[in-house]
């Protein structure tokens, strides 16, 4: 593993002669179809020789299933924003048109070659009452899925994405207020981050609705302490992720550096670039940020 240290610092604080105030908070979103296509065509990519090639073709079927869901699913427009409130909420009750985005995605998954573990998934979720999916999906939400829940998960959460990402699409910026932690839109935490090349942004990326909204480098993500960070790497890897490991608070946020790839999709490479995190993790640091495809249960089933 390699360490070092944050570099560029003198350019974090200009980009393209403007001050940092003037870096737009949110990046634009594209919107759910294009979102999940691109996620589709990247993880199919990156299963290409890699060690869990299987599993990210399997996300890559999945990815492709929800873009189709986001092309279909007629959804309410969000709630305009209350003052003081986030536009969505992702720690609210699951928003009622899940349930239907979770039905097109079981038909869309309905020959999908995946293990057993999965499959099994699949069929319990399609004969779940909607009293028991409502009750998976606010446990997911809310990061306490059960036991029982796990296997259950990665599908349950790729419908409530498909839902969240595509109402935070239709939110506009002037209505997304900043806010001190978790994503400006939806409220959850950030999944992983992503640093523009040219100008060394940083924005967080939000693994429920795919926001992207901006936070200053160099910075733990969780305690906002400067002095204590660091970026490591696998030795001798030239891919886009670094962890930014904090010695203050011992946690770590995988960035994802889009000079060293841009091709990256920020939640595709997050998956891809496990082993970083096995090894970070083997250094005593704890992961800020989940990710939505990375569900334990199903997972270790499919790389066993
Ligand atoms: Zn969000
Ligand atoms: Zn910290």
């Amino acid at each position: 593993m390699t360490a070092s240290g944050p570099g560029g610092a003198s350019s974090t604080l200009l980009t393209g002669g403007g001050e940092l105030g003037e870096v737009p908070y949110l990046r634009p979103h594209p919107g759910a179809p294009a979102v999940f296509a691109r996620r589709a065509a990247r993880f199919e990519a990156l299963a290409v020789g890699h060690a869990a090639g299987d599993y990210l073709a399997m996300l890559s079927r999945l990815a492709s299933a929800q873009k189709t869901v986001a092309e279909r699913l007629r959804l309410p427009l969000p709630a305009s924003a209350v003052a003081g409130a986030l536009p969505l909420d992702a720690a609210g009750a699951p928003p009622p048109p899940w349930r239907e985005a979770l039905g097109l995605l079981l038909g869309e998954l309905a020959g999908l070659e995946a293990p057993a573990p999965a499959r099994a998934a699949l069929e319990r979720l399609g004969r779940l009452s909607a009293a028991d999916l409502d009750g998976v999906a606010s446990r997911l939400l809310a990061g306490g899925l059960t036991p029982l829940d796990l296997p259950l998960g990665l599908f349950a959460g790729a419908a409530l994405q498909v839902v969240f990402t595509a109402q935070a699409a239709c939110l506009q910026a002037a209505a997304v207020a900043r806010v001190e932690e978790g994503c400006p839109a939806c409220g959850s935490s950030p999944t992983c981050g992503v640093v523009l090349g040219d100008d060394k942004l940083r924005y967080l990326v939000c693994g429920l609705c795919a926001t992207q909204w901006h936070q200053t480098r160099l910075q733990c993500v969780l305690c906002r302490s400067s002095g204590a960070v660091a970026y490591l790497s696998l030795d001798g890897d030239t891919g886009p992720a670094r962890a930014e490991t904090c010695e203050g608070c011992r946690a770590y946020l995988k960035l994802l550096y889009i000079e060293r790839g841009p091709a990256l999709e920020p939640l595709a490479d997050d998956v891809a670039t496990l082993a970083l995190d096995l090894l970070v993790g083997e250094r005593g640091f704890l992961r800020f940020g989940r990710s939505p495809y990375l569900v334990a249960g199903v997972v270790a089933s499919a790389e066993a």
